[in-house]
């Protein structure tokens, strides 16, 4: 089951000047960044109400942002839902016709596994699934 909007991810492509710009945007100073090397990216974590805002950087110039941004320039890149049972879900809309992108969760940032569904299928929307990593989906 789809739970809430668990963040936006917006691309970028200077994270330290977008932090400064996000900063000023939301007057919240207090912003967490981690890199995830698998994804060639750098994110940082603005918390604003019940949601976040995810900003990302490309670490190297074969990153999906980096051809994210090549293609369509800065932006809004992905929404986020928090589902309760990630594999449920994987199976639920591949049965209904949706393409993964990810047929299996793999880590992303802030502790959650993650399934990314192409474009593609979603009116142009990249979606993103995600789930607590502290559950049953660690199960193969
Ligand atoms: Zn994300």
């Amino acid at each position: 089951m789809f739970r809430k909007v668990s963040h936006v991810g917006v691309a970028v492509k200077n994270l330290p000047d977008s932090i400064e710009l996000f900063s000023k945007l939301f007057k919240i100073n207090s912003v967490e960044t981690e890199e995830v090397p698998d994804q060639k990216v750098r994110l940082s974590f603005f918390h604003v109400g019940d949601t976040s805002i995810e900003l990302t950087e490309a670490t190297a110039p074969d990153s999906p942002i980096a051809r994210f941004i090549e293609k369509r320039g800065e932006g809004v890149h992905h929404l986020s839902f928090e589902v309760d049972d990630i594999r449920a879900e994987i199976k639920r809309l591949k049965d209904e016709g949706f393409q993964l992108i990810d047929e299996h969760p793999r880590l992303g940032a802030g502790g959650y596994w993650v399934a990314f569904i192409h474009p593609r299928s979603t009116n142009g929307v990249l979606v993103e699934i995600s789930q607590k990593a502290t559950s049953k989906a660690t199960e193969r």
